[in-house]
């Protein structure tokens, strides 16, 4: 898979890169990763890249010559264009899970109040939010996509790594995870663990995961039934 990133600030990702499974992904060859610097695009002689919003109000918009050109600098005809914006489509597992079987994604990280709404209507593909709040850049963001898709690339998790288990992954949280000692100031691991018996294990685990769900993401349980 190939992921091309559009910032403004390209060594905002450079740690990143190190992270263990990331950093495995892209030595190993099933993930190239490429930065390019939106501001690179600018004709203007200062290389500034903002403007003042038409019909007022506060702060600058990024303006849309530097974006478009970087977008053709790196797109071919199978590339999927996405703007990460906090007015975009909510992200998820799901969302994570479709992304990773695409050939080439773009991402797009905007900064100040945002981007030219022309970019978003003729050269973005989609939206997608990370959440419901507001982040001074699409830089984190744009990680948050990378490491949620990179570890389910084909490759990436070894099967002790496996990502099927885990929240979000079959429309449940994760059941309790427990690992020695097996008894820590005096907090035991549930006794079921230690048994051995891995039919009863899986049936705490179900009970678990759904006793989880419910208190916490009781909509994720409404979301099951209706299904
Ligand atoms: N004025 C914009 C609004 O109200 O929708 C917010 C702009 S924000 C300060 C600057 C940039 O951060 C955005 O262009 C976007 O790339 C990124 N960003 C901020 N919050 C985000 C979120 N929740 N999800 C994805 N990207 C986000």
């Amino acid at each position: 898979m190939r992921i091309d990133v559009l910032t403004l600030f390209p060594e905002f990702f450079e740690a990143f890169e190190d992270f263990s499974i990331v950093g495995r992904a892209i030595k190993e060859s099933i993930v190239e990763i490429n930065y390019t610097n939106i501001r690179d695009f600018s004709r203007n002689k200062h290389k500034k890249v903002d403007d003042y919003p038409y019909g007022g109000g506060p702060g600058m918009l990024m303006r849309p010559e530097p974006i478009v050109r970087a977008i053709e600098s790196v797109k071919d005809d199978n590339s999927i264009v996405y703007y990460l914006s906090p007015k975009g489509k909510a992200y998820s597992q799901a969302k994570a899970m479709e992304l990773s079987k695409q050939d080439h994604i773009i991402l797009l990280s905007g900064h100040y109040e945002g981007i030219d709404q022309r970019v978003i209507d003729n050269y973005v593909d989609e939206e997608i939010s990370i959440g419901d709040y507001v982040l001074t850049g699409g830089e984190i963001p744009a990680m948050v996509v990378m490491d949620s898709v990179i570890r389910l690339l084909d490759g990436v998790l070894s099967s002790s790594e496996s990502y099927l288990d885990e929240s979000h992954s079959y429309g449940l949280l994760e059941y309790p995870q427990y690992t020695r000692p097996d008894d820590f100031r005096g907090f035991k691991v549930p006794e079921v663990l230690l048994s051995g018996h891995h039919g009863e294990i899986e049936k705490w685990r179900k009970a678990k995961a759904i006793e989880i769900t419910a208190k916490n993401r009781p909509d994720l349980l409404e979301e099951r039934r209706n299904k």
